[in-house]
């Protein structure tokens, strides 16, 4: 059973990283533990299914982790958001803000079928400025963003607003 798995204490907590303040949640130790892999990939896959996605998006670069596993799962494709200039084919650009200036991420123009319901996946949501960036080039693909499913979230920042009005789903929730 994936929900006896105990995902956040497979979860370790960096204090001060990258900079003072900061509790980084290094989801390295969960990826390398076979028994919280699994109840991670199967736990997600769980929270996605009522939402019923054609197809799984992630962006780079820990949203390649689990995005993959987690659209097998579901039996879904996964579709690559890229940092720009990576991705080969005609492709359409989102900007998000960061702390200090802009990012982007781009997306195979021909990635995302109009009309197919699509799972966004990262593996945290903090402000939510990647995911929404996510929710938008698929929606300007004139796909419809299902939900959002993270393996973790950051309760204590806006990310959640940000993805409003769309479901959001989080494994792991640190208040
Ligand atoms: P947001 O765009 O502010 O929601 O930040 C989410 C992005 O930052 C995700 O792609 C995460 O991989 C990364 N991120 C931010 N904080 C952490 C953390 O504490 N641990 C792991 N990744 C983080």
């Amino acid at each position: 059973d994936p929900k006896a798995v105990d995902l956040r204490a497979a979860i370790r907590e960096i204090p001060d990283f990258p900079s003072p303040g900061i509790g980084f949640k290094d989801i390295t130790t969960l990826l390398a533990d076979p028994v919280a892999l699994d109840a991670a990939v199967r736990g997600l896959a769980a929270a996605a299914r009522p939402l019923a996605p054609d197809v799984v998006i992630g962006a780079e670069a820990r949203g390649f982790l689990l995005g993959p596993a987690l659209a097998r799962e579901l039996g879904c494709g996964f579709v690559l958001a890229r940092k720009p200039g990576k991705l080969p084919h005609t492709t359409v650009r989102a900007e998000y803000a960061l702390e200090y200036g802009t990012d982007a991420l781009e997306l195979h123009s021909d990635a995302v079928a109009h009309g197919a319901r699509v799972l966004v996946h990262d593996d945290l949501l903090a402000t939510g400025g990647t995911a929404r960036a996510l929710c938008e080039l698929v929606e300007q693909l004139g796909g419809t963003v299902a939900g959002c499913a993270f393996l973790v979230e950051l309760a204590f920042l806006p990310g959640r607003a940000a993805l409003e009005p769309r479901p959001v789903h989080a494994l792991v929730t640190y208040e």
